[in-house]
């Protein structure tokens, strides 16, 4: 409950990723907090964490491991002497289990929130000016006005709506609803082959819909390093993904029980018939509704507000961190590192965020994992430079653990060798990351990767190995 509204030092207007742990951070650097948050899950209740963990990477993520498992079992026990006989799924099972691990999540933030005395409001929040904020609660009552020294806002992002597929969330679907299924449909297409599109075919084909991704862009995951997206495109077509490159969508309708989807490639004109269709074409910064408009806000023409190095806006004492501002891709990591970074300026302390070393992952089966610059970039850059690649298969563990697909990829500047970037693609590659953004922080060389020590057999033996393939001295396959 809200004691007194004027003894505020910080309002976090948000819950999710970059809400919670700067408010959390407020409130261990002293200051009086509050963080005001709408979201409420299926059964009308109040979690917070917002759409990462609700409805987006974690939500993905548990229901990933449960395809897996189901996937492993049906077809990778065999070998191993195990055979599960009569294997069913259970869909709603699946994603009751994945309702769970948020649920169970969101009360650990709730837990950490009580901890330090931070005031939690479900409300949705309104910036009137740079330091007043109009709240206007979940439960009906009426609106009031909170005043805060600082506001940091931190409402995330919400899916592209398309006027030529409408999400009915019932055959046309929206990514939340692509997590919340409880029926597997024997046909599937995702409009999209972005980080989204790629995450959720992974599950449901991999539970047995028959998946194909309709993708406008001609190239094949331009993000990535592209040695790695072709190598993605190639173990992802083996496992039997249909995607379509160069394929635009341009209208998507319910006929009946199915979905008539109209798309357009090189050879003219399509219509696929499917069971459901997901649209997966992007996210937009939540920001409508956010800011009055006398509060003079600075945004730009699609809706990110503007933001100097440091996540100050136009208004003083005003943040926008996260998926709100155009510092770094949307990745809840980026926003958690910016909520403590903000947190920390606001208590006078001297804090610093390295964007450079910033990894991307996308949790697909093999994942994909990068920290630094791609080879393409660094060419463009005119920058000189040498390659190592590692395949995983030469592992024992990669071996061991029949996940034997995928490589390491380092790169180093051809003349003071430092490492500017790192690609993977394999088993646990988000895990793998780790070693190579801590390497990149700490300003290493692959010089210093090839004379670490790994253990053996790990996955990660891999960075070493790659590293000594940069000076041509593989120990594990043919020089
Ligand atoms: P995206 O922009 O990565 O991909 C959307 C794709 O849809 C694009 O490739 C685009 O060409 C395609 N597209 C758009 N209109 C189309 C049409 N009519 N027909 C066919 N294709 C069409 O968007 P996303 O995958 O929704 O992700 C959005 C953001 O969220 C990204 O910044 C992403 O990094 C982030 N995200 C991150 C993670 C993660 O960290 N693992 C997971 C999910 C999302």
């Amino acid at each position: 409950m809200i004691k007194n509204p004027t003894q505020y030092d910080a309002v976090i207007i948000g819950a999710g990723p970059a809400g919670y742990s700067s408010a959390i951070r407020c409130a261990q650097l002293g200051l009086k907090t509050a963080c005001i948050d709408n979201w409420q899950n299926k059964n009308g209740q109040r979690v917070l964490g917002g759409t990462h963990l609700n409805s987006g990477c974690v939500a993905s993520v548990t229901l990933l491991e449960s395809a897996k498992l189901y996937h492993a079992l049906t077809h990778q026990a065999g070998k191993h002497g195990i055979h599960a006989n009569h294997m069913t799924v259970d869909i709603p099972q699946m994603i009751q289990h994945k309702d769970d691990v948020i649920d169970a999540l969101g009360v650990k933030i709730a837990e950490v929130f009580a901890h330090h005395q931070i005031d939690s409001i479900h409300a949705s929040g309104k910036l009137l000016n740079a330091k007043q904020i109009e709240i206007t609660p979940v439960d009906g009552s009426a609106p009031s006005v909170l005043e805060a020294k600082h506001i940091i806002l931190a409402t995330g992002s919400t899916p592209i709506k398309l006027p030529y597929a409408k999400v009915d969330n019932e055959f046309i679907i929206d990514c939340f609803a692509a997590l919340n299924m409880h029926n597997l449909p024997k046909s599937l297409a995702i409009i999209g082959a972005g980080v989204n599109g790629l995450e959720l075919a992974a599950i449901w084909s991999r539970l047995g819909a028959e998946t194909i991704l309709l993708e406008a862009q001609e190239n094949f995951l331009s993000l990535p390093d592209q040695q790695i997206s072709q190598e993605a495109y190639r173990i992802f077509s083996e496992q039997g993904l249909d995607m379509r490159l160069g394929a635009r969508v341009i209208s998507a309708k319910r006929n009946r029980n199915k979905v008539d989807v109209d798309y357009q490639d090189h050879d003219g004109a399509h219509t696929l018939k499917v069971d459901r269709l997901i649209v997966a074409t992007g996210r937009k910064p939540n920001t409508e509704n956010l800011v009055a408009a006398e509060a003079n806000l600075l945004l730009d023409e699609n809706g990110y507000i503007h933001v100097d190095e440091h996540c100050r806006t136009n208004l003083p004492g005003v943040y926008a961190i996260g998926d709100l501002n155009l510092l770094g891709p949307m990745l809840a990591h980026k926003g958690i590192e910016e909520g403590i970074y903000v947190a920390e300026q606001i208590a006078g302390q001297s804090s610093f965020i390295n964007y450079d070393t910033l990894p991307s992952v996308i949790y697909t089966e093999p994942e994909i994992a990068w920290v630094g610059q791609t080879e393409q970039a660094l060419k463009t850059m005119d920058i000189p430079i040498k390659v190592g690649v590692f395949p995983l298969n030469a592992t024992a563990r990669a071996q061991a653990i029949g996940q034997t697909e995928g490589m390491i990829k380092i790169i180093a500047h051809a003349e003071n060798d430092a490492l500017l970037g790192v690609h993977i693609i394999g088993a646990h590659a988000s895990e793998l990351i780790a070693e190579a953004v801590l390497a990149m922080e700490f300003s290493a060389s692959s010089e210093d990767l090839a004379r670490t020590i790994h253990a053996h057999p790990t996955l990660s033996e891999g960075f070493h190995e790659a590293a000594l393939a940069l000076k041509k001295i593989s120990v594990h396959v043919p020089l």
